[in-house]
């Protein structure tokens, strides 16, 4: 960019109009600024409790914040106190707090004990109800003319001229970074009873089994801590979207009936840097207050990113000191304060390692798509209300509907009762059901999700494959879990391999037995139906990146030798990021690396296929078994191939 110099004389015009903005700020700024000085700032929390023992004597409702009169003298004067109020006149804005104060001190005496207090408003559907109950006059707020005046168009006129200067001297920098402006958009909610149980929530029966120990602690505290027992502090829910990740934290709230603290993180982007963060305090703070209570953060991610290292191009400061107050607020909960902390996501690849350390989110339950009785339970808890007809059969609807998420269900369950209505039924019957799969599977999202016959058959050979292969591989973990039903739009099925205890190192054997497992899918393909398809595409990256790693990286071969050929670039340990080689390896060694990861895939291939073979009848089974139930445990499994023969 070239480096713009504005001309003297236009210079100087724009620095006499600072002068002046900067002297009209202070006129206006000044009054306000006194009157900030005056008023006590207290915690919502505290503005409820003096509520109900009447102390407020006038609160004035504005969008971001109540201020009213605070009476702090003795009790015996406080009735007096509340009919003098109600004899004046009740003005609507703020100077009119402070005539309010002196009529006060006027009409009892001059050193009775009135304050202004001022407190951020909570989204709060109760409060109207308590003002109403402890009969304390309040009403909403007026802005006057002057505050009118300076927020629409003295400060909007400030902030352009600024902003005009910010980007003029910006210019003039080599590398500035574009500066990012938005509103606040954050907003902390808070509900006192969400009214959802665990009843509403169906199909994912472990996570709530997981969550019940919270509910046990936040019901009753005393008996954990009497026995010493550590609570977790902060659960993360993972799972693709629609499975019912805030629909579990609200009732996990309703269940316990404690008060609900919620914000989501996609809000907390794009705000002036220094925002969120503050927001951030605020939450935890009035959190604190009101234990035991439930915080959840919704969609953290968005907050949550690596924090970029070294090679930030910036532009993420706001979001990375979010992220810190987070960090550091979780730490600074004492253990002894009961207030969970809940968050959400759909993408837990993109979080910070640092959140998931102990005693931050240290525990953590998975929300999976649900399998065929999940979708039933899930189907039964919607149709409440909902008049079935007696043709009505929900397991088949179930049956029909592999990959469709809680929310999807939902959605069915709704377009089915929308058709019935139209068609002047008085009950849904299981045509309108059927109808309304039909509506939801061919909506913009989910065309590409609809699996034909042959393409289910050969996700559950492609699965099975990897599985037989894994139970076969010596070092390969054990096969925890494997699924037919659709992921996101990558992954049609997974077959899910737990190890047995953290590991962090890997022996020669164990790499080429992990890329082993990742051929047996396209071996099982080929085997049983003569081709192999696209939808191993993954499988053959990870294989090959396993294996030029072995050769370039960790020196594995004899071709090659103990040399590091090339480096790893990425921060974190557990991103495969795949790295730069060194730049001065010639091309006919290069060739020679090729030929050595070559060969180690085709040897890994060969003992795949021999596996495959020796074993198709397991295959077989295995595969039948994922088309009926879609799921498969580890012991289904292991029941189907038999003990290891060691
Ligand atoms: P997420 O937060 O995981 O994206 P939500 O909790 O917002 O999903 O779910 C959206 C809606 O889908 C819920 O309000 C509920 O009606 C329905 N839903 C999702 N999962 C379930 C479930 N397991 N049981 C019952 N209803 C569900
Ligand atoms: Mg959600
Ligand atoms: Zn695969």
């Amino acid at each position: 960019m070239k480096n713009y110099k504005i001309p003297k004389e236009k210079r100087k015009i724009i620095f006499s109009a600072l002068y002046w903005i900067i002297g009209l700020g202070v006129i206006f700024i000044l009054p306000q600024f006194l009157l900030n000085l005056q008023t006590k700032e207290i915690p919502y929390a505290q503005f409820k409790r003096l509520v109900e023992e009447r102390r407020i004597l006038y609160a004035l409702i504005s969008k971001e914040e109540i201020k009213g009169l605070l009476y702090n003298g003795p009790r015996e004067g406080l009735e007096a106190l509340h009919e003098t109020l109600s004899s004046m006149e009740g003005g609507g804005d703020e100077s009119s707090l402070e005539v309010m104060v002196k009529k006060i001190k006027g009409a009892i005496s001059a050193n009775a004990d009135v304050t202004i207090f001022r407190t951020i408003r909570i989204d709060d559907p109760k409060l109207i109800e308590l003002l109403d109950r402890a009969k304390i006059d309040y009403s909403g707020a007026q802005e006057s003319f002057m505050s009118q005046f300076f927020w629409s168009t003295f400060v909007p006129i400030l902030f352009w001229v600024g902003l005009w200067f910010l980007l003029i001297r910006a210019m003039g920098r080599p590398g500035a970074g574009l500066l990012s402006i938005g509103r606040s958009k954050a907003k902390i909610a808070m509900e006192e009873d969400t009214g959802v149980k665990f009843d509403d929530v169906a199909g994912c029966e472990e996570a709530k089994e997981e969550l019940k120990e919270v509910v046990a602690f936040l019901k009753d505290p005393e008996r954990f801590r009497k026995l010493g027992a550590q609570i977790p502090k902060g659960v993360l829910l993972f799972g693709p979207p629609g499975t019912g990740k805030t629909l579990l934290a609200r009732a996990l709230a309703g269940e316990a009936g404690v008060p609900f603290y919620s914000i989501s993180g996609s809000e907390f982007v794009e705000m002036f840097v220094g925002v969120g963060a503050a927001r951030v305090r605020d939450l935890f703070n009035q959190a604190k207050q009101n234990a035991p209570c439930i915080i959840f953060i919704d969609e953290i991610d968005a907050i949550g990113k690596f924090r970029s290292g070294a090679f930030s191009m910036g532009g993420h400061e706001e979001r990375e000191q979010t992220l810190n107050q987070l960090l550091v607020e979780m730490d600074g909960f004492e253990p002894n304060i009961e207030v969970i902390l809940l968050a959400a996501t759909n993408r837990p690849e993109v979080l910070d390692p640092a959140l998931m350390r102990p005693g931050r989110f240290d525990r953590q339950v998975i929300l999976d798509a649900p399998d065929v009785n999940g979708r039933e339970a899930i189907l039964k808890v919607h149709s409440k209300g909902k008049p079935l007809h007696d043709d009505v059969d929900l397991h088949k609807i179930a049956l029909r509907t592999p990959g469709f998420s809680g929310a999807d269900l939902a959605n069915l369950m709704n377009e089915a009762a929308l058709l019935a209505a139209r068609l002047n039924c008085q009950s849904i019957r299981q045509e309108h059901l059927e109808e309304a799969v039909e509506k939801v599977l061919t909506g913009p999202e989910r065309k590409s999700r609809r699996l034909r016959e042959n393409e289910r058959k050969r996700v559950a050979y492609h699965e099975a494959g990897h599985a037989i292969v894994a139970y076969f591989c010596p070092t390969a973990p054990t096969v925890a879990k494997i699924s037919i039903i659709p992921r996101g739009k990558a992954a049609l099925g997974y077959t899910l391999q737990l190890p047995e205890e953290e590991q962090f190192l890997l022996t020669k054997s164990e790499l080429k037995d992990k890329i082993c497992v990742s051929l047996g899918g396209r071996i099982a393909e080929e085997e049983v139906f003569g081709e192999p398809s696209s939808g191993a595409q993954n499988d053959l990256e990870v294989a090959t990146e396993i294996a030029r790693s072995m050769v370039m990286r960790f020196g594995m071969t004899d071709e090659i030798g103990p040399v590091a050929l090339s480096k790893e670039t990425s921060p974190f340990l557990n991103v495969p990021v795949f790295d730069e080689p060194h730049t001065n390896i010639s091309p006919e060694l290069m060739a020679l690396v090729d030929k050595a990861v070559k060969e180690i895939i085709e040897e890994e291939k060969a003992r795949a296929t021999s596996i495959i073979r020796d074993n198709i009848d397991k295959l077989k089974d295995v595969a039948e078994k994922l088309l009926v139930q879609e799921v498969m445990s580890e012991d289904e499994f292991k029941e189907i191939v038999g003990l290891k023969e060691e």
